[in-house]
Order: structure tokens, then sequence, then C-alpha cells
């Protein structure tokens, strides 16, 4: 019985692990690498068709972004997930297909004219229609065996619509081991969603640390103080801009922004027309609106049943076509605009910041995590007087607000109170989905609290039976302290050469055990080539 680290080792996105029983291998998440280049890039360090089954814990991009990949690239076989995370699935993959298909004819364009050959999208839409009907659709508190010495139970994480902790109950040869995979952590009173759940036991646990380095004060009226935000930027004949998640925090904008007509908190403009720029926001939408209450809290479940729609109110346009969306940057009303990627990396929302971010009486409001190295970081950090957008430079002079406390991940505290709900000490702790100094930061923090607690290294195996930690796999910081620049003109050939590497560990640490003159041979083989190309 193995435990594998293939992504968000030490980094806060890609999350992907490996687990193998009985000689069958199964991957649990297989998310999107994001915002910065650990050197690996989107390759996977495994052949996909080794494997027989994937868990998802939900339907965010950087933990299932890569289904479509794993599929292009050879796995056949089963795809576990809730109810509403296999239909978040349908739209996002599909989307996250359009947007690659979309990026590769731009730099193949970009390369004809430089005379090189032209880039191939790293999935299509065809290769995300692929994966739907693998999926299997679960329901929560549900144990369900998956075969081969596997069961799987998925409980409420309270993160997004769908998302889940999963226990997984594992047997090989009389030996048993439960593994708990916490996904991402949610927070109470989250709109729309139901508060996180506990977990009571697992021997070993795989828990993540997003923001395991801070905590949030609480506020006592979330909604006021986002209101006020509109108010004062609409009153100066400015434009408020919500970078967000096309499904989750859209979502939960929408219902804050309901509430704040609802109680006509802005003075201003009390029937002020908010735009909703973005076909996956707006599809995403209409699942939440749709038939799921079973899934949403008792809050909006009541609205509901009152017949109100949590998500709807006077003057909200969705957008569809971009040549709408460029209107909305002719149009000198003062509105609100909702648009994606909530880490302002890609999609309409950098269009939206190029017309607006230069203009004082205009206003840009965060809701969620911005990873290292995106322009979503660099604006919530204040560490530019001016972003290049679309080739121009653009002025920060827009008025910037970060508001955590409408984040869906837990902070400090409640990740804390989650591993303490464990009636017994698991017998370890693996950190990750947190960036590097933070993962290592809270890895501190649990060892302190008395649990033994590590922050695993990228592609790193732990055996569940010995306990120990067979290869140390390799730690991403040095690539992640590379300019941005060179990480990617190095990527293609580079990364090549670093999966070789991997493969290579991975070799190491499956022919233990073997014949020691096997070993000698393969140690002489590898002390060879490596001397050969030492620098
Ligand atoms: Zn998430």
């Amino acid at each position: 019985m193995k435990l594998s680290f293939y992504g968000a080792a030490r980094e806060v996105t890609g999350s992907c692990f490996g687990v193998e029983v009985n000689g069958k291998k199964l991957l649990v998440d297989c998310g999107m690498q994001q915002g910065f280049d650990n050197g690996f890039g989107q390759n996977f360090p495994f052949y996909p068709g080794e494997f027989d089954r994937v868990v998802i814990t939900h339907a965010h991009i950087d933990h299932s972004g890569r289904l479509p990949l794993l599929v292009k690239q050879g796995f056949k076989g089963r795809i576990y997930a809730t109810e509403p995370t296999c239909r978040l699935l349908e739209i996002m993959l599909r989307d996250s297909a359009h947007i690659q298909e979309l990026e590769s004819q731009w730099q193949s364009r970009k390369q004809k004219r430089s005379g090189d050959n032209t880039v191939q999208p790293l999935y299509t839409v065809a290769d995300a229609e692929k994966v739907f009907p693998m999926l299997v659709h679960c329901s929560y508190n549900n144990t369900v065996d998956i075969g081969d010495g596997v069961s799987i139970r998925f409980s409420d994480a309270g993160h997004l619509l769908g998302s889940a902790y999963v226990e997984m109950w594992l047997e090989e040869g009389g030996e048993k081991k439960k593994v708990v995979f916490s996904g991402d952590i949610g927070t109470p009173g989250h709109p729309l969603i139901r508060d996180p759940g506990h977990i009571s036991e697992g021997d070993i646990v795989v828990m993540e640390s997003t923001y395991g380095d801070r905590s949030r004060a609480p506020v006592d009226d979330i909604v006021g103080e986002f209101a006020e935000v509109i108010d004062s930027t609409l009153s100066k004949g400015g434009n408020v801009i919500c970078p967000a998640f096309a499904v989750g925090r859209t979502q939960g904008i929408l219902y804050h922004i309901r509430e704040v007509k609802e109680r006509g908190l802005v003075k201003s403009c009390p029937d002020f027309p908010v735009y909703l720029d973005s076909p996956l926001g707006n599809a995403a939408t209409r699942i939440y609106s749709g038939d799921v209450i079973d899934y949403l809290d008792d809050e909006a479940a009541e609205l509901i049943r009152a017949g109100i729609s949590p998500l709807s109110f006077d003057n909200l346009h969705f957008i569809e076509t971009s040549d709408d969306s460029k209107l909305l940057n002719e149009d000198r009303t003062p509105k609100v605009i909702i648009s994606s990627s909530g880490m302002c990396d890609a999609g309409r929302i950098r269009h939206h910041l190029k017309h607006n971010l230069w203009r004082r009486e205009c206003s840009v409001v965060f809701t969620g995590f911005q990873a290292f190295g995106t322009l979503g970081r660099t604006l919530v950090d204040a560490t530019a007087q001016s972003v290049t957008l679309f080739g121009e430079e653009i002025a920060v002079r827009s008025r910037i607000y970060n508001f955590r406390n409408m984040s869906s991940h837990a902070d400090r505290e409640g990740l804390l109170g989650w591993i303490d709900a464990f009636e017994k000490k698991p017998e370890t702790v693996f950190v990750v989905h947190g960036e590097h100094d933070i993962c290592k930061a809270f890895t501190a923090r649990l060892i302190g609290e008395g649990f033994n607690a590590l922050a695993p290294k990228y592609s790193s195996i732990h055996d569940l039976t010995s306990g120990e930690m067979v290869f140390e796999g390799r730690d991403i910081a040095r690539v992640a302290e590379l300019p941005q620049d060179r990480a990617r003109r190095e990527s293609a050939v580079f990364q090549r050469l670093m999966l070789a590497g991997t493969k290579l560990l991975d070799v190491i640490s499956r022919n233990r055990g073997a014949p020691n003159k096997d070993l000698a041979r393969f140690a002489d083989q590898i002390n060879a080539l490596t001397s050969k190309w030492e620098k």
C-alpha cells in the first residue's frame, strides 16, 4: 500500500495524489497547475494508463482540470465524484478545453509569424467530452466499494456545491488502513452551501493548508461592507469590477448582491446594474438555480421554497458573447461587473481591468485566493504601479479591495479545528495544497500541537504499511524561485528532462528488494550516465 504526491506538494494548485493497493493504482484529484510553472508544467510524472480509478473531491479546476489530459494519455477507468460535482465537471471541463483551444490557436499564430511550428492544445473539447461517460455519480455519506480492496465515502466539505472530503478504506493481505483526503476545507456561513462537516477518524490524513498562515477576524456585516464599496464607487461614477471564479465565488457574490438590493443598502443608485460576464459563470448559475435544493444550506433552500430565487434580482444581466462583453466598456453607466478568471491570469476580466484599472473612481474587489505569479496576486499585494495588459501599460489607480472573509477556504483556526475533530491523532498528517512557506509553517504548527505532520515533496512516495517515506521526491522551491519568464522558456524541453528524472526515481524506488547484483548493475549504469552529463 503506497501513497504518492503527484501535485499540490508544497504548492497551492495541481492537486493529484496516487494510491496503490493490491497492485492496482488510483488517483485522488487530477488538478491543473495554475499561476506559476513548477518546472513540470501540466505533465504527469506517471503513465495514466496504469491507473484504474480516479476519485475527485470537487469540481474546481485545480482539482479536476487535467482529467481530459489523463484520458487523452491513456486512462480508461472510472471517475467517482458527487452528483453536483459531476454536473459541474461537465461545464467546467468543456470550458477549460475551449480555453486551451483558443490559447493554442493564439500561440500558433504567434509561432507561425516567427517561423516555428504550430502549438497543440493541452486537450480539446472532444477530449473533455470523453471524460463524461466515465463519471460515476455518488451521493454524500454513502460508503461505496469501488473494488480491489478499496471503499470510499464522500462527505460535505462546505467549500463548493458538491465539494467533499474523501474517506478511503484500503485492505491488502489482511492489513487495513484508512486514508482521509480533505480536498479543500470550507468555512462556516458561506452563502448557498452547507457548513463544512468533520471527520472523526483516520490513520493517514492528507490535508490542505491554503490559508494555514492566517486568521480571519469575523466580520459582523460582510454584506454591509460590500454595499459600502459599491455605493461609494458608483456615486463617483466608477465601476466595481469583481474578478471571481466562475463556479462558486460568482454565485456567492450574486447571493450577497441580492441581499444588498433587498436591504436597499446602495443609496446612490438602489437599482444599480450588475453584469455577469462569464459564459461559464452563467452556466454554473443555472446549475445552482436548478434542482440542487437538497445540496444547499437551509437559508437558500427556504428562499427557494418561498418562491424567491437566491441568485436573481432586478437589473442583472448575463453576457454571453465577446462582442457584448466589449460593449460593456463603451457604456459609461456606473455598474458592477463580475467576470473571470478569479486570479486575472486569463479570460474576459483582463479586458475589464484594462478599461477600469487606470480610473481612480473605479474599484476592483477580490474575494478569493490569489496564487503566486498571477496578476490578481500582484494587484492584491500592491506590488506594481502599472501592469501590462494586451501589450499596453495600464496604470493601477483604482481602489483595490480584498474581501478575504468571502473566501470559501477555512482559515488557520478552521483548519486546526478540522484536524482536532479526529478523536485519536492520526499516525501521519500530510500537509499539502499550500504555498511552500505556508505549507511548512502549518506543518510546524501541527507538530507543535503534537501531530506527526510533514509536508511531502513533489512525487514523493510513502509506504502505508511500513509508515516510511520510500522516495523523498523533489522540493519544487528551487524552480519556484526562478524568474517567471525563464521558467516558461525552459519549459518544453527542460520539462521533458525533469519528467524523465522523476520516472527514473520512480523506477529506482520500485526496485527496492531486487537482487543486489541487479541493483549494483543499475547503479553503475546511472552513474555512467550522470558522469557524462555532470556540469
Ligand atoms: Zn476548491
